[in-house]
């Protein structure tokens, strides 16, 4: 073994890379959400209920938002469903939940938002795709009037881009110019190029229209993860817009978390990627709130924000056969998970708090140690016997039927005594 004392340089830490970009704001009374520069990476969601339905669209984007969605976007595809969105922020805010809104509005946009003022005003940004905005001469106007409302009204603007919905005519443009190149490129290059062309140049025409740079967000979403990764790293060196971030059409469960997970954390880690959404099929069953739970995951696993407490659990192994301690870490999960929205605003500062749930005496008690408060359950062979650690310090034991209740109990004491308001500072 090299000797320590002789190694010249230590380990380099590991952090993402500052963002560049400007910063934009997207607002709703006092709520200022502010997107890029130093601003935080922010959460972003989006319903799939009928937005006409005014009630159960207010009800989902609420969910959305306690779940930790800092901007919730809905639907905005119809007549009726923009005549809907005054009474979707109306009920909201009855709620006391100023969450700001983000209308997606394709093909009809720019009547919607000329016809029907209220929603103009309702909403707190407009989410414009290039491609579906009109084709030939009527493009240009259309789009014009989609971001006279939002200078008139003072709004955010996303212009996005998704491969999905490319803008046809460039494609075929760049096709053609690329057919005269030397050497020419890759397909797959040609399209990066046209995702990207479509993003900047519509954003440059925005301003040119006179939308305040700063208010505009840009994003170019493809379903592939080395795609995204690749467009997105060219996007990052082509302007200084705040840039939201997500892998389109991600899929199912694990499939649509993990590959969410791979393209963001790449993108974050070298400091691209203003705000995420995590694009996920709901399972059969599933709440809509996944998509946030997996997003905030991302940001809080790559150490940019801090949303919930983290629950350290072992992944098990032959030397604890029992599923006690599975169920434990579970129960702690899904426990502090839905204390959350409570405990934001009672107990400031307990979202950073470290919970452990260990399966035996191997890596318990030390796991433990680290965590705020944890507890090494009794593998096979051991004293039935849980010791719980607070603070660094073995506090007591727990034993018999009633353990997960009793931890849970001391959880609870714990934040408390350490995160209200009356407690000293947590160290
Ligand atoms: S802490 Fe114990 S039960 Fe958990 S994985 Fe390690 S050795 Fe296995």
């Amino acid at each position: 073994m090299q000797d320590f004392l002789s190694t010249q340089q230590p380990i380099a830490i590991a952090s993402p890379l500052p963002r560049k970009s400007r910063q934009a704001r997207v607002v709703w009374r006092n709520n200022v959400v502010t997107v890029g520069g130093d601003a935080p990476v922010r959460v972003q969601s989006m319903t799939n209920t009928d937005t006409v339905d005014a009630v159960e669209t207010a009800i989902q984007v609420r969910q959305l938002a306690q779940a930790g969605s800092e901007m919730v976007r809905i639907t905005v595809n119809t007549p009726e469903a923009a005549a809907a969105v005054p009474y979707i922020r109306e009920q909201l805010d009855r709620m006391g939940e100023y969450v700001p809104l983000v209308g997606d509005f394709h093909y009809n946009g720019h009547r919607l938002l000329t016809e029907y003022p209220a929603c103009a005003e309702a909403l707190s940004k407009y989410r414009i795709n290039p491609g579906n905005v009109g084709k030939g001469e009527k493009k240009d106007r259309q789009f014009g009037q989609m971001i006279e409302a939002a200078a008139r009204y003072d709004k955010a603007v996303r212009i996005g881009v998704n491969w999905g919905s490319l803008d046809q005519e460039l494609m075929a443009r760049l096709m053609d110019e690329n057919s005269r190149r030397a050497q020419p490129w890759d397909t797959r290059q040609v399209m990066f190029e046209a995702l990207i062309s479509s993003a900047v140049d519509s954003a440059r025409l925005a301003e040119s229209m006179g939308l305040n740079g700063d208010n505009i967000i840009l994003s170019c979403k493809v379903s592939g993860v080395q795609d995204l990764i690749s467009v997105y790293r060219a996007l990052a060196q082509r302007c200084d817009y705040a840039l939201h971030l997500g892998l389109t059409e991600a899929g199912m469960g694990t499939k649509g978390t993990v590959a969410s997970a791979a393209a963001l954390s790449v993108l974050l880690q070298e400091g691209i990627g203003d705000t995420i959404r995590v694009s996920l099929t709901p399972q059969p069953g599933e709440a809509r709130t996944q998509e946030v739970v997996v997003a905030s995951e991302i940001l809080q696993a790559l150490g940019l924000r801090i949303f919930v407490p983290s629950v350290t659990a072992c992944p098990g192994c032959g030397r604890t056969t029992s599923t006690t301690f599975q169920e434990l870490a579970k129960q702690i999960d899904d426990y502090l998970r839905g204390q959350m929205p409570l405990w934001r605003m009672k107990y400031p500062g307990v979202e950073a708090m470290k919970v452990a749930v260990m399966g035996c005496i191997v890596n318990g008690p030390g796991e433990s140690k680290h965590a705020n408060i944890g507890i090494s359950l009794p593998g096979t062979g051991e004293a039935p016997a849980a010791p719980v650690y607070i603070d660094g310090e073995k506090a007591l034991t727990l034993r018999g039927e009633r353990i997960a209740e009793e931890f849970q109990t001391l959880v609870e004491d714990y934040v408390a005594r350490t995160y209200g308001t009356t407690a000293a500072a947590p160290a």
